[in-house]
């Protein structure tokens, strides 16, 4: 099926309030602008440099969702630009944000990501640390961050109990920390697991492969 059939598909399963990231990492720009053209402009990446060279090709209304892991050197390229940050998982990094923002005077909405999988490979902050880093003095000086939620990623397995056990985790801490801290976006759910994510009280879903077909890599 065509991108445009793809994105109308999942269109029309998920509600209006909803976000749609279409997760283009490594498809071509002329992927992009076919999705652009059905009316999507939300992409997520998850290379800074390929945001980069993506960003300076296309539309300049797109907004550029940063949803891989940081390396901190590189943030300086996406401070001027980037719509939103999801994979952000300490302090060291939310204070390089927070510089490279300032220096653009602006202010830069981020997730923190959340470990919730089991599995040991996956990044994020653990759910008991979560709080006191939104209550630190340290968190709170950084003028030009703004959180706006939680990212997570589920196990990478094919038991989708596994996966539901996981998201009402994060459900449940996004619960008790959203009123106290103002957040609105709950990001979890893939191409595999995006229905599910989204009974589960998701509001934003990155989807990948469901839209642009199957990677060769990443
Ligand atoms: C690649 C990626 C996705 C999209 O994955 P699909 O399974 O292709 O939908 C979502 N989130 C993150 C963090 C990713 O790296």
């Amino acid at each position: 099926m065509s991108i445009e059939a793809n994105l109308a598909n999942i269109r029309k399963e998920i509600s209006n309030n909803i976000s749609l990231v279409a997760v283009s990492k490594t498809k071509p720009t002329s992927d992009i602008l076919e999705a652009y053209s059905a009316g999507q402009r939300i992409f997520g990446e998850n290379k800074i440099q390929e945001m980069v060279s993506k960003f300076e090709e296309l539309p300049k209304d797109i907004k550029w969702h940063m949803i891989g892991h940081l390396q901190r050197n590189k943030v300086k390229y996406m401070a001027h630009f980037v719509d939103l940050i999801h994979g952000v998982d300490s302090l060291k990094t939310l204070k390089e944000i927070n510089k490279q923002a300032q220096k653009h005077r602006r202010t830069i909405a981020c997730l923190l990501q959340i470990k919730i999988a089991t599995e040991d490979t996956k990044f994020g902050i653990p759910t008991d640390e979560v709080g006191a880093l939104l209550m630190s003095d340290e968190f709170k000086s950084l003028e030009n961050i703004q959180i706006k939620g939680f990212m997570g990623m589920a196990s990478f397995t094919e038991d989708l109990d596994i996966v539901k056990t996981e998201f009402d985790v994060l459900k449940a801490l996004y619960d008790q920390l959203s009123p106290i801290h103002d957040l609105n976006t709950l990001s979890m759910g893939m191409s595999g697991d995006y229905p599910l994510a989204i009974e589960c009280g998701s509001n934003m879903v990155r989807v990948g492969s469901a839209i642009f077909g199957t990677r060769n890599y990443n």
